[in-house]
């Protein structure tokens, strides 16, 4: 059955169809309508699923077939309690009750998830994390997120909470997080507290890779210092408590140079144990990672899921 993986980001929306073995066989990215509220968003990624199955069956020279899956990657996570969606940064969505808006404007059933969980399941299962039991798939771009495969199902938990590393407080005395909480690991590693806390530090902006490429300025060099303290101390908890086989990064970040010897490094220092074998590695499928696996949990539509 082919399948439709849906993305919804911050200023991009993309859409794939995957073919019965996987392939891809259409893909189109649009501007995300987030200044025009909660329905034009879902009328966005309606359309956006008609031109890619339409585009799909063109390349394919046959019709658009009756029964499809359709997943759709999200920041935030829907609450369980309410069912509504919470913590995404299309921040008018938040409170909404995306789940149902979707299925009715897609006339069926869509599976939503959070777009690291999606990221984690398709490195985990066509990517740097392939042969790996346990996956520990990490984003760090605009905020810092994370999903867990194993034996190639998602675990995401009963609150939906699992991987969420960048809400680990490090320090109760630290900077205001958004989520309510001082010293969280997103204030030092995410592009958006890189950012902030340069601001903080010069008074002025500048983007977050040349913060930590930066090898001469002074103010530079003390983020490169609390960027590397952070990622050590928020990962080695994370590292501790479930001891992933592998370690894939991900997100705007994760293809800075020497991103991941920094990471395995730091962790080699602080990991309980004095000793840190875990392969840290770069993501192979790139931006096209949170699509594809939004497209592979849409195929599970109608079973039950036991993610
Ligand atoms: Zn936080």
């Amino acid at each position: 059955m082919w399948s439709v993986g849906l993305d919804l980001g911050g200023t991009k929306t993309e859409a794939v169809v995957l073919s019965d073995s996987g392939q891809i066989l259409a893909r189109h990215r649009v501007a995300t309508p987030a200044e025009q509220g909660p329905a034009a968003i879902v009328q966005t990624l309606a359309d956006l699923k008609d031109l890619v199955l339409a585009q799909a069956a063109s390349v394919t020279g046959g019709q658009v077939p009756k029964a499809y899956g359709i997943g759709l990657a999200t920041p935030g996570s829907l609450d369980p309690r309410t069912g509504l969606l919470r913590n995404s940064n299309t921040t008018c969505l938040n409170g909404q009750d995306l789940q149902s808006m979707v299925n009715a404007a897609m006339g069926q059933s869509v599976r939503l998830e959070n777009d690291a969980n999606c990221f984690a399941l398709a490195e985990a299962r066509a990517g740097a994390g392939r042969g790996f039991g346990l996956v520990l798939g990490l984003i760090m771009g605009t905020g810092c997120g994370a999903g867990w495969v194993h034996n190639g199902q998602l675990h995401a938990g009963p609150n939906r909470v699992a991987g969420e590393w960048g809400h680990i407080s490090l320090d109760p005395t630290g900077p205001s997080c958004w989520c309510g909480q001082r010293g969280c690991v997103e204030t030092w590693l995410s592009g958006s507290g890189l950012r902030a806390r340069y601001l903080e530090l010069t008074g002025r902006s500048r983007d977050a890779r040349d913060i930590l490429m930066d090898q001469s300025e002074p103010e530079a060099r003390t983020l490169q210092e609390t960027f590397d303290w952070a990622l050590a101390q928020g990962l080695s908890r994370v590292i501790q408590v479930l001891d992933p086989d592998v370690v894939v990064l991900g997100g705007g970040l994760s293809n800075l140079s020497g991103l991941a010897d920094r990471c395995a490094r730091g962790l080699e220092q602080t990991v309980f144990g004095g000793c840190f074998q875990t392969p840290v590695v770069v993501n192979q499928l790139g931006d096209s990672a949170g699509v594809i696996g939004a497209a592979w949990l849409g195929l599970n539509q109608g079973e039950p899921q036991k993610d």
